[in-house]
């Protein structure tokens, strides 16, 4: 097979045999790969800091059959991310993007835009200072939104009734992580456990999700009643769709320092929603 290029995200690399290491990659063409670097463990010339996680390069690859490890021919480094290394809440943070990017992307069908996105975020954990209170979970509800997770804010679930930004008493909407979506008054039992989303935090979720891509966010804008109620919203679709803990969130929740950490994330698989008072 003849070679190929790409520029391409390390997710992560592991030690094989004597002298080999096995890495896997996000790419921009060819969704996430893996393969095996021969020699990268004892010829430091020809990997020279580029089979590191969070690494940009371009690779150098021979392809192979979709089950099959590619065949790493060399990589040329393109941009190292220097303050996830001196700096461990944005490494834990840069860490924890790597593995949910990694989780949550089967394969090669992963498209650019998951590979744009994720470079957006590495980059922007690089030169934003400080970062946006939302960048995590603005992060997050995109990666859900790329992967085919995306919730529905604009109609009931249940019924298919448009919805406006709150319910006619002016009340705020209920939100089912379940159901993926919102729920009018009248299907409000439908939707399992259930929290409420304030207007303003419905309409910053809605912008987002027709932005595209990753939102431009002022460090500090939004209410902390949008910051937990975001959190919320995204911890929990999370939970529904993460097929175990990621190691790499247990070390986030340790290390940070941010507004984040006030807001307990449920654990995967298991539904912690308030019910609705
Ligand atoms: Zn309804």
């Amino acid at each position: 097979m003849q070679e190929e290029r790409t520029p391409a995200i390390v997710l992560r690399t592991r030690v094989h045999g004597e002298s080999d290491k096995i890495v896997t990659f996000l790419t921009q063409d060819w969704g996430k790969i893996t393969g095996i670097a021969k020699g990268a463990k004892r010829s430091r010339r020809r990997f020279v800091n580029v089979l590191e996680p969070f690494t940009h390069i371009h690779l150098r690859f021979r392809p192979s059959r979709s089950d099959e490890l590619i065949f790493i021919l060399g990589c040329e480094l393109v941009q190292t991310f220097r303050r996830p290394s001196q700096d461990i809440h944005r490494f834990a943070l840069a860490s924890y993007m790597v593995e949910l990017t990694d989780v949550m992307v089967a394969g090669r069908e992963a498209g650019q835009e998951i590979y744009a996105l994720l470079l957006h975020g590495l980059v922007s954990l690089e030169e934003s200072s400080p970062l946006p209170a939302l960048f995590l979970p603005a992060f997050e509800l995109r990666l859900l939104v790329e992967v085919g997770y995306a919730p529905n804010l604009h109609s009931c679930c249940v019924c298919g009734t448009s919805l406006p930004l709150r319910t006619a008493d002016g009340s705020a909407l209920l939100f089912s992580p379940s159901l993926s979506g919102l729920l009018c008054p009248q299907c409000d039992t439908q939707g399992g456990a259930t929290f409420r989303l304030a207007p303003e935090t419905l309409s910053l979720l809605q912008t987002w999700l027709a932005s595209g891509h990753l939102p431009d966010m002022r460090p500090n804008a939004g209410s902390p009643r949008i910051y937990q109620e975001t959190r919320s919203l995204v911890s929990r679709l999370l939970a529904q769709h993460l097929p175990r803990p990621l190691k790499s969130l247990a070390f986030l929740e340790r290390v940070d320092v941010s507004p984040v950490s006030s807001v307990s994330r449920p654990a995967t698989g298991v539904d912690d929603t308030q019910s609705r008072a």
